[in-house]
């Protein structure tokens, strides 16, 4: 069997296979040739199926419990106030290029999530969403910003903002932040060798969370005949463009996935846990807030509280553990009994209608394995099969919100992404029910004739 000569991703983050593989394919030629030459399906993303850890997790096929980050912002166990940002310097293990890169192979790499600061590779990096903008080095080699500024006209790494009120400059926006990063990504194509290239496109998500309202009917906010109603099919017809061009640069012998990190779906909306949690008297405030507050560390009583969340499109609970938090009230021995009431109350959570919610919550020494498990969240959270986001700010009139605390957003993610791949030659991926985001990695490097690190044994789609 002839080894691909060369692999191509394209990530479109967020992409949900329920609009583009089943509603929009015949819309997509370009993706519609790749899926119908190839093979297609979902692709389950981690826990949580959120963009960090997600791509991480795809490129080095471990799990969050052994990666060490749950989300991007990141709580240090047994502090109450601190937060850490995942970014690159937060990943250990070695990516997908780091392996090909060894074995001698170039790999250019352009917004990948979590690559900045950048780290060295063996060919080109551009990184990603958490680059605090682009006057920082945000290359490797460094000083290659100047010549992608030339290229794209000022280079975009990420939309600023993307909750916002102001659709019509949102929507301008990402589709410029889209044609610059498409026009950069063709160049490196073009004038680098490359083996393994890499690209993922941020705007599919910015567009779902601030358009999914206007396209979908089943949003409980859409409007028919708004001007947006083909906001989101237009963009995914404008990204299979580009796609078309993508293929046909990266050539005949190249391996073509198309993948996206996580699936999306219509918000329902925001369910606010630290007014439920302060109303079932597990969470004390020192004094009562006047309207809707931020919720602080400094706020809580925390002699008077079991536990805290977080919120986001899952939500984070943290137990107030005596000998680990500083002012812990949950002796450890009764630590598993308190989860389990704490389960069994959020499960009986219903709707405003009054309706019983389709909610899970996890133990993370369930679903995790390696050293990390025991920095996770103490339960995490997914509301009415993730239809509902967490809201952690308190002061709210009653526990249900329609906005959130960060601004207008109208979707929340789903547990699957999509993926679709077409091999050079006879040979074909098995994607099938099981096919998990840790899979793409050993595929890769399968299809590159590399060897599979233990670690990944078993999860080639090949
Ligand atoms: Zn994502």
């Amino acid at each position: 069997m002839a080894e691909a000569g060369r692999v191509v991703i394209i990530g479109w983050d967020c992409a949900p296979p329920q609009l583009v593989l089943d509603q929009w394919l015949d819309d997509m030629p370009n993706l519609k040739q790749l899926v119908e030459g190839g093979a297609a399906g979902r692709i389950r993303s981690t826990d949580p199926p959120i963009t960090v850890p997600a791509w991480t997790s795809m490129l080095t096929s471990v799990n969050p419990g052994q990666l060490g980050f749950f989300g991007f912002r990141n709580r240090r166990v047994g502090e109450y106030d601190s937060k850490w940002i995942a970014n690159n310097t937060a990943v250990n293990f070695p990516r997908a290029w780091d392996i090909l890169g060894d074995a001698g192979k170039r790999c250019c790499m352009v917004n990948v999530p979590q690559t900045y600061p950048v780290k060295p590779v063996n060919g080109i990096l551009v990184s990603s969403f958490l680059t605090p903008d682009t006057t920082c080095e945000y290359t490797y080699p460094a000083g290659l910003g100047k010549q992608l500024d030339a290229i794209a006209d000022g280079y975009m790494i990420d939309v600023d903002e993307f909750r916002t009120d102001d659709k019509r400059d949102l929507l301008e926006r990402i589709y410029l932040m889209t044609d610059k990063r498409f026009k950069v990504s063709k160049a490196l194509m073009q004038v680098d060798e490359w083996d393994f290239f890499m690209m993922v496109e941020m705007g599919p998500d910015r567009l779902e969370h601030g358009f999914w309202k206007y396209c979908d009917p089943e949003h409980p906010k859409y409007e028919p005949g708004n001007e947006f109603e083909t906001a989101m099919l237009d963009y995914y017809v404008h990204l299979d463009e580009q796609l078309g061009e993508f293929i046909a640069l990266a050539g005949d012998d190249a391996a073509v996935f198309v993948v996206s990190d996580h699936g999306g779906k219509a918000m329902q909306g925001s369910f606010c846990i630290n007014d439920w949690l302060i109303e079932q008297g597990l969470l004390t405030l020192n004094q009562p807030v006047d309207g809707i507050t931020r919720f602080e560390a400094d706020m809580v009583d925390w002699e008077h509280t079991t536990a805290w969340s977080w919120g986001g499109y899952y939500g984070r609970l943290f137990i107030n553990v005596e000998g680990r938090e500083p002012q812990g009230t949950v002796p450890k021995a009764d630590y598993e009994s308190v989860r389990d009431d704490l389960i069994a109350r959020i499960e009986a959570i219903a709707d405003p209608e009054g309706r019983m919610m389709d909610s899970r919550v996890l133990r993370p020494q369930d679903i995790y394995t390696g050293e990390h498990v025991d920095e996770a969240p103490d339960l995490m959270i997914y509301l009415d099969d993730l239809n509902w986001r967490l809201g952690q700010d308190v002061g709210n009139e009653g526990l249900y919100a329609f906005d959130t605390e960060i601004g207008p957003d109208d979707s929340v993610h789903d547990y699957h992404g999509m993926i679709a791949a077409r091999l050079p030659g006879e040979r074909q991926l098995t994607i099938g029910p099981d096919t998990h985001v840790m899979d793409v990695a050993p595929t890769v490097l399968e299809v590159l004739g590399e060897p599979i690190p233990e670690h990944m044994e078993g999860r080639s789609l090949l």
